[in-house]
């Protein structure tokens, strides 16, 4: 098997100690790369550093046609790589090629923020001291931008880092996850196919500890973070003066309401319920992993959902009709097992469940949890859900905010007040009404409260966070 290779400053290169990667499905050798050495990892940062100034100056045509041509080949060459993303990942081919297909509009999307990304004119002269004087505020770059990717989204999560660093003209290195990094590699390929700047990205295979020590490296003045708490609070420790971005976890709740009450309606919220807290086995941070149910519906809802989670399709996730497929690796199937097994000795009844075999976890709803169990209160990143009944609308939303954390929130009703109050009250960073909370479209602001994280991703918010506003005064205008 061919050692496939990572990029620095924009070119191809092996390094040192070897990288496999494994199949979660059945454990065999589906790639090989290298970890880059320090030389390396010292060359792409020059590089980065060294090239800033010529990205920032890049005209905006240049930036959007090489989006363009990332956008372009990736969906040419969309089959090949929602199998690779299958095959290091695990998540089912369908996920995967709907991973594929968000890659592309991110990075079409980025280019045409690329084309528009003008900062703006500010009037001065609402105070007569400023009478003549306008502000021209433009959006410049603060330098190279360091991304760090999680495993569950290899492939689109690494498009988050790079598109918008590209469309506002800065220099990036990338650090994938170390389960997963042959789809990051491949979009470096991509990425190389393009008139960019040498210099312009890196993708590093890297050991934690090396990347910490980027973290801390004072050329790369942006940390763009997805991936646990722990490691997000770590990477803020050691880097306060830099702006940093967390994508964190979540325990993402659904709501459904009062309202929501005729058969079509708990037949539909069920089946999206079903769905959405075991699509990537529920390694999403905004799986469905609680669900608060109104009393009067309770018992109406629940059949369906156990119906609806039986009608998935577990089993090997190359085959387009399987629903979900394994967890990264037996170790967090492990993990999600012992959580329910906590969760019953606590007193949890399973509604639906089975075994696990190896690093496949069987889609399962829990109900009577006490709340302090971690399969509640924790991200569980696993298809396990949790299901509880309530009083009141209001109940649900007090038991959607009693949480440490805050990503997003679905909320089924067909009201509007009740859609306007949950926007006001829910602490969270989304909240989508008339649907599960696993929704995100790669343009909208995407990000959380609490322990879920700081700022926002989402094409135009990155951009913004990896710009300052610079502003020129004019006078006599
Ligand atoms: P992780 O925190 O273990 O790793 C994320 C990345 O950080 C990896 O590339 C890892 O190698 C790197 N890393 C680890 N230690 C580091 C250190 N000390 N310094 C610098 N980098 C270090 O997370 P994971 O298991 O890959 O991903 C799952 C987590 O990501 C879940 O908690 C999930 O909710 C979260 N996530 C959040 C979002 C979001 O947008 N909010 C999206 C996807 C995943």
């Amino acid at each position: 098997m061919e050692s496939v290779a990572f990029y620095v400053a924009s070119r191809p290169a092996h390094g040192g100690d070897e990288l496999t990667v494994h199949h979660p499905y059945d454990g065999r050798a589906v790639g090989r790369t290298t970890l880059a050495t320090p030389d390396q990892v010292e060359a792409a940062v020059a590089a980065a550093a060294g090239v800033a100034a010529e990205a920032a100056a890049l005209p905006a045509h240049v930036r959007a046609a090489a989006l363009d041509h990332v956008s372009r080949r990736l969906a040419e060459r969309a089959d090949e790589i929602a199998a690779l993303i299958t095959a290091e990942n695990g998540k089912p081919v369908k996920w995967a090629r709907a991973e594929v297909g968000r890659a592309v509009s991110t990075f079409r999307w980025a280019a045409e923020e690329a084309r528009r990304f003008s900062g703006e004119l500010q009037r001065l002269d609402t105070d007569p001291a400023a009478t003549g004087r306008i502000a021209l505020v433009r959006r410049v770059p603060k330098g190279p931008v360091l991304g760090i990717a999680p495993f569950n989204f290899p492939l689109n999560l690494v498009a988050h880092k790079v598109a918008p660093a590209i469309a506002v003209g800065a220099p990036i290195i990338v650090k994938p996850a170390p389960a997963t990094p042959l789809s990051a590699l491949l979009l470096g390929e991509l990425l190389a196919e393009t008139d960019l700047p040498a210099g312009m990205f890196s993708v590093l295979p890297l050991p934690n500890e090396r990347a910490a020590d980027l973290v801390a490296d004072p050329r790369l003045p942006v940390v763009s973070f997805t991936g646990s708490g722990p490691v997000g609070a770590a990477i803020r420790r050691s880097a306060p003066e830099k702006h940093v971005t967390l994508e964190l976890g979540g325990n993402a709740a659904a709501v459904v309401c009062e309202d929501w009450n005729s058969d079509d309606d708990l037949t539909f919220a069920a089946q999206r319920i079903a769905l959405f807290s075991n699509y990537q086995a529920g390694q999403s941070c905004i799986a469905v992993q609680r669900v608060y149910v109104h009393e009067w519906i309770y018992d109406g809802f629940l059949p369906r959902l156990v119906a609806a989670v039986q009608e998935l399709r577990t089993g090997d996730p190359a085959d387009p009709a399987t629903d979900v497929g394994p967890l990264v690796s037996e170790g967090a199937a492990l993990r999600v097992e012992s959580w329910v097994d906590e969760a019953v000795a606590a007193g949890a009844t399973i509604e639906v469940g089975g075994r696990r075999e190896g690093a496949t976890y069987p889609p399962t709803v829990l109900s009577g949890v006490p709340k302090d169990a971690r399969v509640s209160a924790e991200e569980v990143f696993g298809p396990v859900l949790v299901v509880a009944r309530v009083e009141t609308d209001d109940a649900a939303f007090a038991a959607v905010n009693d949480s440490a954390y805050g990503l997003q929130a679905g909320v089924f009703t067909h009201r509007l007040d009740t859609a306007f109050r949950a926007g006001r009250v829910l602490e969270v960073g989304g909240v989508i009404v008339g649907d599960v909370p696993s929704y995100r479209a790669d343009q909208m602001p995407y990000g959380g409260m609490k322990g879920s994280g700081v700022g926002r991703e989402g094409v135009r918010s990155a951009m913004d966070d990896y710009t300052d506003p610079r502003v020129v005064v004019l006078t006599g205008v």
